[in-house]
Protein backbone atom coordinates (compact mmCIF):
# COMPACT_ATOMS: atom_id res chain seq x y z
CA UNK A 1 0.00 0.00 0.00
CA UNK A 2 2.84 2.43 0.85
CA UNK A 3 4.68 1.51 -2.36
CA UNK A 4 1.52 2.20 -4.37
CA UNK A 5 1.38 5.47 -2.45
CA UNK A 6 5.19 6.25 -3.12
CA UNK A 7 4.51 5.44 -6.63
CA UNK A 8 1.65 8.09 -7.44
CA UNK A 9 3.93 10.91 -5.31
CA UNK A 10 6.74 9.96 -7.62
CA UNK A 11 4.57 10.49 -10.49
CA UNK A 12 3.41 13.36 -9.30
CA UNK A 13 6.97 14.76 -9.10
CA UNK A 14 7.56 13.30 -13.31
CA UNK A 15 4.34 14.55 -14.86
CA UNK A 16 3.88 17.76 -16.04
CA UNK A 17 2.12 20.53 -14.00
CA UNK A 18 1.06 22.48 -16.14
CA UNK A 19 -2.75 21.97 -17.85
CA UNK A 20 -2.21 22.06 -21.62
CA UNK A 21 -5.04 23.90 -23.25
CA UNK A 22 -5.46 21.73 -26.29
CA UNK A 23 -5.45 18.41 -24.97
CA UNK A 24 -6.05 18.07 -21.29
CA UNK A 25 -9.91 18.66 -19.82
CA UNK A 26 -10.91 20.00 -16.62
CA UNK A 27 -14.09 19.59 -14.51
CA UNK A 28 -14.28 21.78 -11.70
CA UNK A 29 -16.52 19.81 -8.71
CA UNK A 30 -18.01 21.79 -5.86
CA UNK A 31 -18.23 19.82 -2.89
CA UNK A 32 -20.96 21.24 -0.13
CA UNK A 33 -23.20 20.72 2.76
CA UNK A 34 -23.76 22.36 5.91
CA UNK A 35 -21.66 21.86 8.50
CA UNK A 36 -20.83 18.35 9.82
CA UNK A 37 -22.41 16.63 6.88
CA UNK A 38 -20.09 14.93 5.78
CA UNK A 39 -17.48 16.97 3.19
CA UNK A 40 -14.32 15.93 4.29
CA UNK A 41 -15.00 12.25 4.84
CA UNK A 42 -16.31 12.26 1.64
CA UNK A 43 -13.85 13.79 -0.29
CA UNK A 44 -11.31 12.19 1.34
CA UNK A 45 -12.84 8.58 0.37
CA UNK A 46 -13.47 9.46 -3.15
CA UNK A 47 -9.83 11.02 -3.71
CA UNK A 48 -8.31 7.67 -2.09
CA UNK A 49 -10.68 5.33 -3.65
CA UNK A 50 -9.98 7.23 -7.13
CA UNK A 51 -6.44 6.68 -6.40
CA UNK A 52 -6.41 3.11 -6.33
CA UNK A 53 -9.15 2.28 -8.19
CA UNK A 54 -9.99 -1.22 -6.21
CA UNK A 55 -13.40 -0.63 -5.20
CA UNK A 56 -14.93 1.64 -7.83
CA UNK A 57 -17.04 -0.65 -9.72
CA UNK A 58 -19.65 1.40 -10.78
CA UNK A 59 -17.18 3.71 -12.35
CA UNK A 60 -17.62 2.91 -15.87
CA UNK A 61 -14.19 4.13 -17.25
CA UNK A 62 -12.75 1.85 -14.32
CA UNK A 63 -14.75 -1.15 -15.21
CA UNK A 64 -13.46 -0.62 -18.73
CA UNK A 65 -9.75 -0.22 -17.38
CA UNK A 66 -9.66 2.49 -19.39
CA UNK A 67 -8.02 4.66 -16.73
CA UNK A 68 -4.22 4.00 -17.14
CA UNK A 69 -3.14 6.30 -13.83
CA UNK A 70 -4.93 8.74 -11.17
CA UNK A 71 -2.61 10.87 -9.62
CA UNK A 72 -2.37 14.07 -7.26
CA UNK A 73 -1.17 17.40 -9.13
CA UNK A 74 -0.06 20.88 -7.44
CA UNK A 75 -3.81 22.37 -7.69
CA UNK A 76 -4.51 25.64 -10.42
CA UNK A 77 -5.37 27.96 -7.57
CA UNK A 78 -2.01 29.81 -5.72
CA UNK A 79 -4.13 31.11 -2.96
CA UNK A 80 -6.67 28.63 -2.23
CA UNK A 81 -5.51 26.73 0.73
CA UNK A 82 -5.02 23.11 -0.50
CA UNK A 83 -7.45 20.23 1.08
CA UNK A 84 -5.40 18.04 3.47
CA UNK A 85 -5.99 14.96 1.58
CA UNK A 86 -2.91 12.70 3.38
CA UNK A 87 -3.75 14.70 6.84
CA UNK A 88 -7.32 13.25 6.77
CA UNK A 89 -6.55 10.04 5.35
CA UNK A 90 -4.03 9.35 7.99
CA UNK A 91 -6.92 10.30 10.29
CA UNK A 92 -9.28 7.59 8.85
CA UNK A 93 -7.16 5.01 8.28
CA UNK A 94 -3.86 5.04 10.97
CA UNK A 95 -3.64 2.70 14.06
CA UNK A 96 -6.25 4.69 16.09
CA UNK A 97 -8.41 5.60 13.63
CA UNK A 98 -10.50 8.88 14.02
CA UNK A 99 -12.81 11.51 11.86
CA UNK A 100 -10.72 14.31 10.58
CA UNK A 101 -10.97 17.71 10.81
CA UNK A 102 -14.27 19.08 9.43
CA UNK A 103 -14.00 21.80 6.10
CA UNK A 104 -14.12 25.58 8.13
CA UNK A 105 -13.36 27.03 4.37
CA UNK A 106 -12.62 26.69 1.16
CA UNK A 107 -9.78 24.33 -0.14
CA UNK A 108 -9.14 23.01 -3.59
CA UNK A 109 -7.20 20.13 -4.42
CA UNK A 110 -6.35 18.42 -7.93
CA UNK A 111 -6.28 14.71 -9.25
CA UNK A 112 -5.51 14.07 -12.50
CA UNK A 113 -6.06 11.24 -14.30
CA UNK A 114 -4.57 9.70 -17.85
CA UNK A 115 -7.68 7.98 -19.48
CA UNK A 116 -7.54 5.80 -22.56
CA UNK A 117 -10.30 7.14 -25.26
CA UNK A 118 -13.61 4.92 -25.12
CA UNK A 119 -15.28 3.21 -28.33
CA UNK A 120 -14.65 3.71 -32.03
CA UNK A 121 -11.85 6.39 -31.13
CA UNK A 122 -9.45 3.94 -28.62
CA UNK A 123 -7.53 2.52 -31.83
CA UNK A 124 -6.74 5.80 -33.04
CA UNK A 125 -6.65 8.66 -30.28
CA UNK A 126 -3.73 8.42 -27.67
CA UNK A 127 -4.81 8.65 -23.74
CA UNK A 128 -6.19 12.29 -22.35
CA UNK A 129 -5.43 13.89 -19.52
CA UNK A 130 -8.14 15.15 -16.93
CA UNK A 131 -7.91 16.93 -14.61
CA UNK A 132 -10.36 17.01 -11.86
CA UNK A 133 -10.15 20.27 -9.03
CA UNK A 134 -12.22 19.49 -5.96
CA UNK A 135 -13.00 22.94 -4.77
CA UNK A 136 -14.53 21.85 -0.80
CA UNK A 137 -16.88 24.81 0.14
CA UNK A 138 -19.29 25.28 3.54
CA UNK A 139 -23.03 25.37 2.74
CA UNK A 140 -23.31 28.09 4.99
CA UNK A 141 -21.95 30.59 2.26
CA UNK A 142 -24.50 29.17 -0.51
CA UNK A 143 -27.01 30.73 1.69
CA UNK A 144 -25.53 33.42 1.91
CA UNK A 145 -26.75 34.60 -1.36
CA UNK A 146 -30.41 35.43 0.03
CA UNK A 147 -28.95 38.56 2.05
CA UNK A 148 -27.55 39.79 -1.64
CA UNK A 149 -31.80 40.91 -2.16
CA UNK A 150 -32.21 42.20 1.35
CA UNK A 151 -31.59 45.20 3.20
CA UNK A 152 -30.33 45.57 6.78
CA UNK A 153 -33.50 46.13 7.59
CA UNK A 154 -35.54 43.31 5.68
CA UNK A 155 -32.89 40.73 7.21
CA UNK A 156 -32.53 41.95 11.05
CA UNK A 157 -36.48 41.59 10.82
CA UNK A 158 -36.43 37.94 9.14
CA UNK A 159 -33.22 36.80 11.48
CA UNK A 160 -35.22 37.87 14.51
CA UNK A 161 -38.71 36.14 13.41
CA UNK A 162 -36.68 33.20 12.89
CA UNK A 163 -35.25 33.92 16.53
CA UNK A 164 -38.93 33.84 18.01
CA UNK A 165 -39.27 30.56 16.61
CA UNK A 166 -36.44 28.80 18.14
CA UNK A 167 -35.75 28.20 22.17
CA UNK A 168 -31.84 29.29 21.14
CA UNK A 169 -33.04 32.18 20.11
CA UNK A 170 -34.83 33.16 23.33
CA UNK A 171 -32.14 35.39 25.59
CA UNK A 172 -30.50 37.22 22.49
CA UNK A 173 -34.12 38.02 21.55
CA UNK A 174 -34.47 39.80 24.50
CA UNK A 175 -31.17 41.63 24.47
CA UNK A 176 -32.13 42.50 21.04
CA UNK A 177 -35.38 44.12 21.81
CA UNK A 178 -34.35 45.73 24.65
CA UNK A 179 -31.84 47.99 22.42
CA UNK A 180 -32.19 51.23 21.12
CA UNK A 181 -30.72 51.40 18.10
CA UNK A 182 -31.27 55.05 17.71
CA UNK A 183 -28.50 55.86 20.62
CA UNK A 184 -24.93 56.50 19.67
CA UNK A 185 -22.68 53.90 18.17
CA UNK A 186 -19.92 52.28 20.23
CA UNK A 187 -17.79 49.66 19.07
CA UNK A 188 -18.08 47.50 22.66
CA UNK A 189 -21.73 47.58 22.24
CA UNK A 190 -21.87 46.51 18.95
CA UNK A 191 -18.92 43.69 20.03
CA UNK A 192 -21.32 42.43 22.73
CA UNK A 193 -24.74 41.94 20.63
CA UNK A 194 -22.38 40.17 17.87
CA UNK A 195 -21.04 38.21 20.51
CA UNK A 196 -24.48 37.23 21.41
CA UNK A 197 -25.82 37.03 18.19
CA UNK A 198 -22.63 34.41 17.38
CA UNK A 199 -23.70 32.60 20.62
CA UNK A 200 -27.18 32.04 19.13
CA UNK A 201 -26.68 30.38 15.80
CA UNK A 202 -23.85 28.16 17.50
CA UNK A 203 -26.14 27.01 19.98
CA UNK A 204 -29.25 26.91 17.06
CA UNK A 205 -26.44 24.73 14.63
CA UNK A 206 -25.85 22.80 17.37
CA UNK A 207 -29.92 21.81 18.56
CA UNK A 208 -30.07 20.46 14.53
CA UNK A 209 -31.05 24.04 13.10
CA UNK A 210 -30.38 24.04 9.41
CA UNK A 211 -29.97 28.22 8.71
CA UNK A 212 -27.61 29.53 10.71
CA UNK A 213 -26.82 32.81 8.47
CA UNK A 214 -24.89 34.74 7.92
CA UNK A 215 -22.41 31.78 7.40
CA UNK A 216 -19.29 33.55 8.14
CA UNK A 217 -20.14 33.89 11.89
CA UNK A 218 -20.14 30.12 12.19
CA UNK A 219 -17.07 29.63 10.46
CA UNK A 220 -15.30 33.13 10.76
CA UNK A 221 -11.32 31.69 9.55
CA UNK A 222 -9.38 35.02 9.22
CA UNK A 223 -12.45 37.22 9.48
CA UNK A 224 -12.85 36.65 13.27
CA UNK A 225 -13.33 39.90 15.48
CA UNK A 226 -13.26 41.84 12.06
CA UNK A 227 -15.81 44.76 11.67
CA UNK A 228 -17.95 42.98 8.72
CA UNK A 229 -18.57 40.49 11.16
CA UNK A 230 -19.72 42.51 14.10
CA UNK A 231 -22.75 43.32 13.60
CA UNK A 232 -26.30 41.83 14.43
CA UNK A 233 -30.04 41.96 14.05
CA UNK A 234 -31.39 44.95 15.69
CA UNK A 235 -35.43 45.92 15.77
CA UNK A 236 -35.28 49.26 13.48
CA UNK A 237 -36.08 51.98 15.80
CA UNK A 238 -38.56 55.14 15.12
CA UNK A 239 -35.30 57.37 14.03
CA UNK A 240 -32.04 56.24 12.93
CA UNK A 241 -30.14 59.57 13.43
CA UNK A 242 -26.53 60.42 11.95
CA UNK A 243 -23.54 57.83 13.64
CA UNK A 244 -26.33 56.32 15.69
CA UNK A 245 -25.52 52.49 16.43
CA UNK A 246 -28.64 51.42 14.00
CA UNK A 247 -26.34 53.11 10.95
CA UNK A 248 -23.84 51.86 11.64
CA UNK A 249 -24.90 48.25 11.93
CA UNK A 250 -26.16 48.70 8.59
CA UNK A 251 -22.98 49.27 6.59
CA UNK A 252 -21.64 46.21 8.37
CA UNK A 253 -23.71 44.42 6.84
CA UNK A 254 -23.54 46.02 3.55
CA UNK A 255 -20.13 45.51 3.55
CA UNK A 256 -20.35 41.86 4.52
CA UNK A 257 -22.34 41.55 1.05
CA UNK A 258 -19.98 43.26 -0.76
CA UNK A 259 -16.91 42.43 0.83
CA UNK A 260 -17.31 38.66 2.07
CA UNK A 261 -20.49 37.47 0.10
CA UNK A 262 -19.70 38.47 -3.47
CA UNK A 263 -16.28 38.03 -3.41
CA UNK A 264 -16.60 34.23 -2.74
CA UNK A 265 -19.26 34.05 -5.70
CA UNK A 266 -17.21 35.37 -8.10
CA UNK A 267 -13.98 33.48 -7.52
CA UNK A 268 -15.41 30.35 -6.53
CA UNK A 269 -19.02 29.78 -6.96
CA UNK A 270 -18.72 31.12 -10.61
CA UNK A 271 -16.34 28.47 -11.96
CA UNK A 272 -18.02 25.31 -10.73
CA UNK A 273 -18.96 22.72 -13.54
CA UNK A 274 -20.84 19.84 -11.44
CA UNK A 275 -22.05 19.64 -7.96
CA UNK A 276 -22.68 17.46 -5.41
CA UNK A 277 -24.56 18.43 -2.58
CA UNK A 278 -23.97 16.57 0.72
CA UNK A 279 -27.26 16.27 3.51
CA UNK A 280 -26.75 15.05 6.33
CA UNK A 281 -30.32 14.01 6.49
CA UNK A 282 -30.22 11.19 9.06
CA UNK A 283 -29.13 13.85 11.67
CA UNK A 284 -32.00 16.10 11.15
CA UNK A 285 -34.78 13.23 11.19
CA UNK A 286 -32.94 12.70 14.37
CA UNK A 287 -33.25 15.66 15.75
CA UNK A 288 -37.25 15.57 14.85
CA UNK A 289 -39.81 16.89 12.43
CA UNK A 290 -39.11 20.74 13.19
CA UNK A 291 -35.61 20.31 12.34
CA UNK A 292 -36.47 18.27 9.09
CA UNK A 293 -38.61 20.81 7.66
CA UNK A 294 -36.24 23.37 8.56
CA UNK A 295 -33.71 21.07 6.30
CA UNK A 296 -36.16 21.11 3.56
CA UNK A 297 -36.48 24.76 3.52
CA UNK A 298 -33.05 25.44 4.02
CA UNK A 299 -32.14 23.48 0.48
CA UNK A 300 -34.52 25.25 -0.93
CA UNK A 301 -32.68 28.28 -0.01
CA UNK A 302 -29.27 26.48 -0.98
CA UNK A 303 -30.33 25.31 -4.49
CA UNK A 304 -31.88 29.31 -5.05
CA UNK A 305 -28.15 29.69 -5.87
CA UNK A 306 -28.27 26.91 -8.85
CA UNK A 307 -31.08 29.26 -10.36
CA UNK A 308 -29.17 31.76 -11.88
CA UNK A 309 -32.06 33.66 -13.39
CA UNK A 310 -33.58 34.81 -10.67
CA UNK A 311 -30.87 36.86 -9.23
CA UNK A 312 -29.05 39.84 -11.20
CA UNK A 313 -25.67 39.68 -9.38
CA UNK A 314 -25.61 35.87 -10.27
CA UNK A 315 -26.47 36.21 -13.60
CA UNK A 316 -24.20 38.91 -13.93
CA UNK A 317 -20.96 37.21 -12.75
CA UNK A 318 -22.27 33.69 -14.01
CA UNK A 319 -22.25 35.73 -18.10
CA UNK A 320 -24.32 32.17 -19.17
CA UNK A 321 -22.36 29.47 -17.61
CA UNK A 322 -24.03 27.09 -15.22
CA UNK A 323 -23.58 23.86 -13.03
CA UNK A 324 -24.19 20.83 -15.70
CA UNK A 325 -24.98 18.33 -12.96
CA UNK A 326 -25.99 18.35 -9.26
CA UNK A 327 -26.01 15.16 -6.58
CA UNK A 328 -27.68 15.17 -4.02
CA UNK A 329 -26.31 12.95 -1.42
CA UNK A 330 -27.99 11.56 2.12
CA UNK A 331 -24.32 10.75 4.01
CA UNK A 332 -23.99 8.53 6.79
CA UNK A 333 -25.94 5.78 5.28
CA UNK A 334 -23.82 3.06 6.72
CA UNK A 335 -25.45 4.26 10.10
CA UNK A 336 -28.33 1.66 8.00
CA UNK A 337 -28.47 -1.35 6.82
CA UNK A 338 -28.86 -1.50 2.52
CA UNK A 339 -32.81 -2.42 2.69
CA UNK A 340 -33.54 0.81 4.29
CA UNK A 341 -30.97 2.94 1.91
CA UNK A 342 -34.04 2.85 -1.22
CA UNK A 343 -36.03 4.73 1.75
CA UNK A 344 -33.19 6.81 2.99
CA UNK A 345 -32.55 8.46 -0.86
CA UNK A 346 -36.72 8.72 -1.07
CA UNK A 347 -36.46 10.96 1.43
CA UNK A 348 -33.65 13.05 0.61
CA UNK A 349 -35.50 13.48 -2.96
CA UNK A 350 -38.71 14.46 -1.25
CA UNK A 351 -36.64 16.89 0.42
CA UNK A 352 -34.82 18.56 -2.23
CA UNK A 353 -38.11 18.29 -5.19
CA UNK A 354 -39.22 21.69 -5.01
CA UNK A 355 -35.57 22.64 -5.66
CA UNK A 356 -34.65 19.85 -7.36
CA UNK A 357 -38.03 20.50 -10.21
CA UNK A 358 -36.52 24.37 -10.57
CA UNK A 359 -32.68 23.07 -11.16
CA UNK A 360 -33.68 20.67 -13.94
CA UNK A 361 -35.77 23.64 -15.35
CA UNK A 362 -32.68 25.66 -15.74
CA UNK A 363 -30.77 22.67 -17.63
CA UNK A 364 -28.55 20.74 -15.28
CA UNK A 365 -28.83 17.08 -14.57
CA UNK A 366 -29.80 16.39 -11.28
CA UNK A 367 -30.03 12.99 -9.13
CA UNK A 368 -30.08 11.79 -5.60
CA UNK A 369 -28.80 9.32 -3.82
CA UNK A 370 -27.65 7.53 -0.24
CA UNK A 371 -23.76 7.08 0.43
CA UNK A 372 -20.82 6.93 2.74
CA UNK A 373 -17.52 8.52 2.28
CA UNK A 374 -16.38 5.98 4.63
CA UNK A 375 -18.24 2.80 5.83
CA UNK A 376 -17.43 2.32 10.05
CA UNK A 377 -20.42 -0.49 10.26
CA UNK A 378 -20.89 -3.85 9.17
CA UNK A 379 -24.18 -4.95 8.48
CA UNK A 380 -26.03 -7.96 10.89
CA UNK A 381 -29.20 -9.65 10.57
CA UNK A 382 -30.88 -10.56 13.83
CA UNK A 383 -34.17 -12.83 15.11
CA UNK A 384 -35.63 -11.06 18.02
CA UNK A 385 -38.77 -11.82 19.04
CA UNK A 386 -39.11 -14.21 16.13
CA UNK A 387 -39.07 -11.15 13.38
CA UNK A 388 -35.72 -10.66 11.71
CA UNK A 389 -34.25 -7.53 12.36
CA UNK A 390 -31.35 -5.35 9.62
CA UNK A 391 -29.10 -4.36 12.11
CA UNK A 392 -25.45 -2.33 11.54
CA UNK A 393 -22.43 -3.18 14.30
CA UNK A 394 -19.57 -0.97 14.59
CA UNK A 395 -17.75 0.67 17.49
CA UNK A 396 -19.76 3.29 19.26
CA UNK A 397 -18.22 6.63 19.30
CA UNK A 398 -19.21 7.65 22.73
CA UNK A 399 -18.34 4.30 24.74
CA UNK A 400 -15.99 2.80 22.04
CA UNK A 401 -17.61 -0.49 22.76
CA UNK A 402 -19.06 -2.12 19.62
CA UNK A 403 -22.77 -2.30 19.30
CA UNK A 404 -25.30 -3.64 16.62
CA UNK A 405 -27.98 -1.00 16.28
CA UNK A 406 -31.43 -0.74 14.72
CA UNK A 407 -32.50 2.29 14.18
CA UNK A 408 -36.22 1.62 13.40
CA UNK A 409 -37.78 1.70 10.20
CA UNK A 410 -37.80 4.51 7.77
CA UNK A 411 -40.67 5.01 6.21
CA UNK A 412 -40.94 4.33 2.36
CA UNK A 413 -43.04 7.39 1.71
CA UNK A 414 -41.27 10.38 2.29
CA UNK A 415 -44.37 12.51 2.13
CA UNK A 416 -45.62 10.79 5.42
CA UNK A 417 -42.67 12.64 7.28
CA UNK A 418 -42.94 16.01 5.30
CA UNK A 419 -46.88 16.27 5.61
CA UNK A 420 -47.68 19.24 7.43
CA UNK A 421 -50.09 16.78 9.60
CA UNK A 422 -46.75 15.58 11.00
CA UNK A 423 -44.92 18.73 12.08
CA UNK A 424 -46.77 18.20 15.22
CA UNK A 425 -44.76 14.93 16.24
CA UNK A 426 -41.70 15.05 18.36
CA UNK A 427 -39.67 12.24 16.31
CA UNK A 428 -40.04 9.21 14.61
CA UNK A 429 -37.01 6.84 15.20
CA UNK A 430 -36.62 4.87 18.04
CA UNK A 431 -34.83 6.11 21.26
CA UNK A 432 -31.79 3.75 20.45
CA UNK A 433 -31.09 6.06 17.68
CA UNK A 434 -29.66 8.79 19.53
CA UNK A 435 -26.81 6.96 20.27
CA UNK A 436 -25.81 6.15 17.24
CA UNK A 437 -22.16 7.61 16.39
CA UNK A 438 -19.98 5.16 15.21
CA UNK A 439 -15.97 5.65 15.27
CA UNK A 440 -13.81 4.37 12.19
CA UNK A 441 -13.07 0.52 12.32
CA UNK A 442 -9.37 -0.20 12.19
CA UNK A 443 -8.37 -0.88 8.29
CA UNK A 444 -5.91 -3.72 6.96
CA UNK A 445 -6.31 -2.74 3.60
CA UNK A 446 -5.06 -4.96 0.85
CA UNK A 447 -2.45 -3.31 -1.67
CA UNK A 448 -4.78 -1.35 -4.16
CA UNK A 449 -7.76 -1.43 -1.75
CA UNK A 450 -9.17 1.99 -0.99
CA UNK A 451 -10.72 2.29 2.62
CA UNK A 452 -14.33 1.21 2.48
CA UNK A 453 -17.55 3.38 1.27
CA UNK A 454 -21.15 3.28 0.26
CA UNK A 455 -21.49 4.26 -3.48
CA UNK A 456 -18.78 6.52 -3.86
CA UNK A 457 -18.30 4.93 -7.19
CA UNK A 458 -22.06 6.05 -7.88
CA UNK A 459 -21.15 9.32 -6.86
CA UNK A 460 -18.32 9.97 -9.52
CA UNK A 461 -19.72 8.01 -12.23
CA UNK A 462 -22.87 10.63 -12.04
CA UNK A 463 -20.81 13.45 -11.26
CA UNK A 464 -17.70 13.03 -13.74
CA UNK A 465 -18.24 9.89 -15.65
CA UNK A 466 -19.28 11.55 -18.97
CA UNK A 467 -15.57 13.25 -19.01
CA UNK A 468 -13.46 9.96 -18.71
P1 LIG B 1 -17.96 18.53 7.13
O1 LIG B 1 -18.22 19.56 8.20
O2 LIG B 1 -19.05 18.59 6.09
O3 LIG B 1 -16.58 18.56 6.55
O4 LIG B 1 -18.19 17.10 7.86
P2 LIG B 1 -17.16 15.91 8.12
O5 LIG B 1 -16.78 15.24 6.84
O6 LIG B 1 -16.08 16.36 9.00
O7 LIG B 1 -18.13 14.92 8.91
C1 LIG B 1 -18.69 15.28 10.15
C2 LIG B 1 -18.88 14.05 11.01
O8 LIG B 1 -19.90 13.20 10.45
C3 LIG B 1 -17.64 13.14 11.09
O9 LIG B 1 -16.79 13.58 12.10
C4 LIG B 1 -18.26 11.79 11.39
O10 LIG B 1 -18.60 11.67 12.75
C5 LIG B 1 -19.56 11.84 10.60
N1 LIG B 1 -19.42 11.23 9.26
C6 LIG B 1 -19.11 11.85 8.09
N2 LIG B 1 -19.10 10.98 7.07
C7 LIG B 1 -19.43 9.78 7.58
C8 LIG B 1 -19.60 8.46 7.02
O11 LIG B 1 -19.45 8.22 5.82
N3 LIG B 1 -19.96 7.46 7.90
C9 LIG B 1 -20.16 7.69 9.23
N4 LIG B 1 -20.52 6.67 10.01
N5 LIG B 1 -20.00 8.91 9.79
C10 LIG B 1 -19.64 9.94 8.98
Amino acid sequence: RDLTYQLGRSLEGLVSTVTDPFTDSVVRLGVTGLSRAGKTVFITGLVANLLDRGRMPQLRAEAARRIEAAYLQPQPDDTIPRFDFEGHLAALTGDDPHWPESTRAVSELRLSFRVKPAGLLAGVKGSQTVHLDIVDYPGEWLLDLALLDKTYADWAEDALIRMAKRPEGREFLAIARAEDASHPFEEGRAQALAAGFTTYLQDARAAGWSDCTPGRFLLPGELAGSPVLTFAPLPQPAATPRGCLWQEMDRRYEAYKAKVVKPFFRAHFARIDRQIVLVDVLGALHAGPRALEDLRQTMAEILSAFRPGRNGFLSEILLGRRVEKILFAATKADHLHQSQHAALTAITEGLVRDARDRAAFSGAEVAALSLAGLRATVEETVERDGTTLDMVRGRLLATGKQAAMYPGELPGDPARLLSPARQGADRWLDADFALMGFAPARLNLRPGEGPPHIRLDRAAEFLIGDRL
